[in-house]
């Protein structure tokens, strides 16, 4: 059986267009999975400062590194980094203490907002790059975007004297938002603030690792409590990135105890958020950001997740049919860039690992894509189960 379908463009909630705009020239291996393959294609790059993106192996060989190029590899979930001698020798003098503690993940995930604004002006970032990634967002199927990470000042400019200024909106981290100028702070959306990590480096603060750890905590909670409080003094929006469940719960701790007032709250990824959380969630009128694409991490971290665990990541079911989450009002969909676009969008949401991570497709429309088809539509068959023959029209004046 086929059936056609037409959706609108997308509104990807959560993306780091500075970041992926600046690194579109650089080589980028999430695709090859093999890794010698992977050492071969870097030991082909330039005698300069290289950046390397998508890595995905968890184990490497030392030798294999130093006998690349000057190079600083990211891994594609963008919370573990490489550099090899010759790399760290000229990054030292951008940063010293990130070339010290890279191999030191709480440091990593501590500093993280540093780091990602630190390799896009590595870079640099022209706005010929920008406008050809929005193009490219476009091609994707996407039509606007938060950026959730702005470089700083420069960048902020960049993005709202620029072409694309209505369609990106930006958030800032706490450091950032606290170095732009008055002018360029009235232009940010909201703050972002880290409570944990990833779980490739057993960061994210979730109880499910077969390695007996449950992930770091960014924040105390005097720290966070002060951080909030900044926040609400600001009447800002906040989207609060928590992978684990362990984050989640020291956020509603605050905010249950203290009544802040803060205008908009979002809880980014919160994957492995559980029932009795989740309506602890919606009753403080927390908005979910979640990443559908994020399903297939359910694959990715088979032996690092407990099997329970791997089940229980991105439960759209139970926040929707037994919370009562609605996508488009308290529940919106996005990338995070890993990867952004319709493909990935469809696929992970139509026919993730679980069944408790499947989105109808009408879900999806509601928490994924922007009002109309005036814009452009995007069209796709369903064959046999199978989605298939994606075409997107843009219709953009
Ligand atoms: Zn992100």
């Amino acid at each position: 059986m086929e059936h056609k379908y037409e959706i609108p463009l997308l509104y990807d909630r959560h993306n780091h267009v500075g970041f992926y705009a600046a690194l579109t020239n650089c080589l980028d291996v999430r695709h090859d999975k093999d890794y010698d393959n992977v050492i071969k294609t870097i030991k082909k790059l330039p005698n300069k400062m290289n950046l390397v993106m998508g890595w995905t192996f968890l184990d490497y060989n030392n030798e294999d590194i130093e006998s690349l190029p000057p190079v600083l590899i990211c891994d594609q979930m963008l919370h573990s980094f490489i550099i090899n001698k010759k790399g760290k020798e000229i990054l030292i003098k951008e940063n010293a203490a990130f070339v010290e503690n890279v191999d030191n993940s709480e440091w990593i995930e501590k500093k993280l907002p540093s780091i990602l604004t630190l390799i896009p002006r590595i870079q640099g970032i022209t706005e010929q790059d920008m406008v050809e990634f929005f193009y490219k967002l476009e091609e994707n199927g996407i039509y606007s975007t938060d950026d959730m990470l702005a470089i700083d000042n420069e960048y902020v400019a960049l993005v709202k004297n620029g072409k694309f200024a209505n369609r990106c909106r930006l958030w800032a981290d706490h450091e950032t938002y606290n170095n732009l100028s008055p002018e360029n702070k009235k232009k940010i959306a909201g703050i972002k603030i880290f409570l944990d990590g990833a779980l490739g480096p057993e960061t994210a603060a979730t109880r499910g690792y077969v390695s007996g750890k449950n992930g770091l905590l960014l924040y105390s909670d005097d720290e966070l409590q002060q951080v909030l409080t900044f926040i609400s003094n600001e009447r800002l929006p906040v989207a609060i990135h928590s992978v684990g469940e362990r984050g989640i719960e020291q956020l509603l701790n605050i905010l249950e105890s203290s009544s802040l007032p803060i205008p908009y709250i979002r809880v980014e990824h919160a994957m492995f958020i559980t029932e009795d959380i989740a309506r602890r969630c919606k009753k403080a009128n927390i908005i979910l950001s979640m990443q559908p694409n994020f399903s297939f991490d359910s694959l990715l971290f088979k032996g690092k997740l407990t099997d329970e665990h791997l089940e229980q990541n991105n439960p759209f079911r139970m926040l929707i049919d037994k919370v009562g989450y609605a996508p488009g009002e308290d529940m919106f969909f996005s990338s995070d860039g890993m990867p952004y676009g319709v493909k990935a969008a469809l696929e992970s949401s139509l026919f993730p690992p679980f069944s408790g991570q499947i989105l109808t497709l009408d879900e999806m429309v509601k928490g994924y894509c922007i009002e109309d088809k005036s814009k452009g539509t995007i069209q796709f068959n369903i064959e046999n189960n199978k989605f298939c023959d994606l075409m997107v029209q843009i219709s953009i004046g």
